[in-house]
């Protein structure tokens, strides 16, 4: 039997691919059958339905310890370009956002080198104290082991503890990058690895916490890296069941200083399908696929509705990390767009929160 004949059978009987047909969905299958077998995954999974949230994104600080190779984000302290927020300046964005209707604020920030752990205890307080209450989607996995191991000088689970006391409802899914070491290493060298991303969603998960993945892609990465990436992810949700969502985007390299070292050409159009219709397949333990379209533009996020994704993320706002790495995509929607797209598209939209729950 051919191996796309035993991927089809087994996704048709609900059994797991295993790494081998994995790989093989990146490098073999026929692009269109491959996104049907996708889109028939999905249905099972959500039925005719495609999600979005009402969120606000906001960052805090660029300011970063780190020099990531790929992060056009990210500034020294001391260099053109920084910028800080202040608590009373993010509460006063939230605050707007909240009064147009947004339910969650999704924060991250740089790995800043002298604000205070009061700050981001604060910050939690002061956000959780709006009316209607949003829910606290904050933090990368390395952002939490920054506070832990250089600011609070803390144990993570004590960290998360204090975050969770102080208002965090959900982590956001960044910094996961690809988890092979090799490639941690010419992208993101000094960055944490990825068993200690993994390690503080486990402990998170372990408390209760929700959190979403993600995944960075179309940089120097192997079809092999991907699939150990994405099983990584799956062995995680096998024993916490914490993760709501999966959201791979694909490396912006026109102003990192990762695409002047390598020269590297953005993922096509039907590369950025391909993944998310194999991280369907693949990752048979997550409910939601996301399509990211800060990343693949709106237009091309709706296909993948049809490639396996069930979701288009959220309004957001501004977005500041992808735009500062050139991607020319708008920096934020408004609901009626995003819900004509996923009308258009044929499934019926839904907005939900950001434990994909419909509100
Ligand atoms: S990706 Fe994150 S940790 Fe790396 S330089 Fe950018 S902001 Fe800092």
């Amino acid at each position: 039997m051919s191996v796309w004949k035993i991927i089809q059978e087994k996704v048709g009987a609900g059994k797991r691919l295993s790494f081998e047909e994995g790989v093989y969905l990146f490098q073999g299958a026929d692009f269109h059958s491959l996104g049907q077998l996708a889109d028939r995954a999905r249905e099972r999974k959500v039925g005719t339905r495609a999600s979005y949230v009402f969120n606000r994104y906001l960052n805090y600080s660029n300011v970063c310890v780190l020099s990531c190779q790929f992060c056009a984000f990210a500034r020294r302290k001391r260099e053109p370009g920084t910028f800080e927020l202040s608590v009373a300046e993010m509460v006063e964005e939230g605050r707007k956002a909240v009064g147009q209707g947004a339910t969650e604020i999704h924060i991250v920030g740089g790995l800043h080198p002298s604000l205070p752990y009061s700050f981001y205890l604060d910050m939690l307080r002061a956000l959780a104290e709006l009316r209607p209450r949003p829910m606290l989607k904050v933090f990368t996995a390395i952002e939490i082991r920054h506070l832990a191991g250089r600011v609070a000088k803390k144990s993570i689970p004590e960290v998360l503890s204090d975050l969770k006391e102080a208002g965090l409802d959900s982590l956001t899914g960044g910094g996961a990058e690809i988890f092979d070491a090799g490639v941690r290493d010419r992208i993101c060298r000094g960055k944490e690895s990825g068993e200690e991303w993994l390690e503080v969603h486990r402990i998170w998960h372990g408390m209760g916490g929700r959190s979403t993945a993600t995944m960075l892609y179309g940089h120097v990465e192997t079809a092999e890296q991907r699939v150990d990436h994405l099983e990584k992810l799956r062995g995680l949700q096998d024993k916490t069941g914490g993760f709501t969502g999966f959201i791979p985007f694909a490396f912006e390299p026109s102003q990192t200083r990762l695409a002047e070292l390598g020269k590297i050409r953005r993922a096509s159009a039907l590369e950025e399908l391909r993944v998310i219709a194999a991280s369907r397949l693949i990752l048979d333990n997550f409910d939601h696929i996301t399509a990211y379209w800060i990343s693949t533009g709106l237009p091309l996020a709706q296909i993948a509705l049809s490639y396996g994704a069930d979701d288009l993320h959220g309004t957001i706002g501004e977005e500041k990390i992808f735009h500062m790495a050139g991607a020319q995509t708008p920096k934020g929607q408004t609901r009626g767009n995003l819900e004509s797209a996923i009308r258009e598209a044929g499934r019926e939209p839904v907005q939900r929160n950001t434990f994909y729950e419909i509100v």
